[in-house]
């Protein structure tokens, strides 16, 4: 098939057996994403299985020229994909990078209860946080923190590794000089309602600490199965839900570490460096005190 193939506004980008620039051959479709859709495909140089990740050439939403200048800065950076190759046409735009395994989303909810258990989640959340210190500390914010946004790895030694995705909401927070950029004196909102930080509610310019926020409800959602929000569909109202809401009530579920952590990213303002390290060291001094061992299985690798 080539480009002139017919395809409607609503339908697929790419059809199962369609070559990708001679080399990466459609296998299936992964997903439709908010931004574009994701594919499963053969790298017919490499033999390899790769993902697809494609955006339609008429959307205004252009989000994949920065996912692909974020995963070049990352390259080679534990936790982040490979980055395999990129490229455009007229009708659609795509980025070619490993394939991961299932996101940590749809792990949760195949749950019997719907949530993880302490020892998987302390393990998570470990990660996860070294996911958002990697990003950082190459000057980009996510901005779309959230359950989804990361999957354990495919292979036998990358399967108990969790990555991170989607770098289309990414921002940079330095300048060149290396400060901190002056914020806007407001934003428009980015992100997903249920994991953003009332600063986004409040179309506040985003800084590292609300990554931090949203990694902390993404916690608490696994421990505690839902966020109080859950249900509700209003931004407006979820922000005042986020406002009134007691946070130190959600630290019940988890060990009193959590709490010096919630205390240092309330104290965080836009232009703090969070100490990554220092939340990192309050994560093992947990898993210590719990006796829970890193190469215990996964929730989800238990029988
Ligand atoms: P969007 O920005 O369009 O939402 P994402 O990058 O967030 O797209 O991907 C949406 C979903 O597709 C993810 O939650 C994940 O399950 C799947 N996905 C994305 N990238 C990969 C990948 N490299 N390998 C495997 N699955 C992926």
């Amino acid at each position: 098939m080539d480009d002139e193939e017919m395809f409607s506004e609503f339908g697929d980008l790419l059809q199962s057996g369609q070559i990708v620039k001679e080399r990466w051959r459609i296998t299936k479709k992964l997903g439709g994403g908010g931004f574009g859709e994701i594919y499963e495909a053969i790298d017919l140089l490499t033999k390899e299985t790769v993902a697809v990740k494609t955006e339609s050439a008429i959307d205004n939403r252009q989000v994949l020229k920065m996912e692909v200048a974020v995963l070049k800065k990352l390259k080679g950076k534990p936790h982040i994909c490979k980055f395999i190759g990129c490229g455009k046409n007229d009708r659609f735009n795509y980025i070619v990078m490993s394939l991961q395994g299932m996101n940590l989303s749809d792990l949760r909810r195949s749950r019997p209860r719907g949530a993880f258990s302490l020892s998987t989640t302390i393990r998570l959340s470990y990660q996860i946080i070294q996911c958002i210190k990697t990003i950082h500390e190459v000057g980009f914010l996510h901005r779309d923190i959230k359950p989804s946004n990361f999957t354990i790895g495919k292979t036998p030694d990358t399967k108990r590794t969790v990555y991170m995705l989607d770098f289309g909401l990414a921002r940079q927070y330095i300048n060149s000089q290396g400060n901190v950029r002056t914020p806007r004196i407001e934003a428009g909102f980015r992100g997903t309602v249920r994991y953003a930080s009332l600063n986004a509610h409040k179309l506040k310019e985003l800084g590292r600490h609300d990554d931090l926020w949203s990694w902390f409800y993404m916690i608490v959602e696994f421990i505690s199965g839902s966020l109080p929000w859950k249900k509700l569909k209003d931004k407006e109202r979820i922000g005042l839900m986020k406002e009134r809401c007691d946070n130190w009530k959600f630290l019940k579920l988890l060990p009193s570490e959590y709490s010096d952590i919630l205390r240092h990213i309330q104290e965080l303002g836009y232009f703090d460096e969070p100490d990554y390290d220092f939340i990192l060291e309050c994560i093992q001094s947990s898993i210590h005190r719990k006796g829970i061992n890193m190469s215990d299985p996964f929730d989800w690798e238990r029988p």
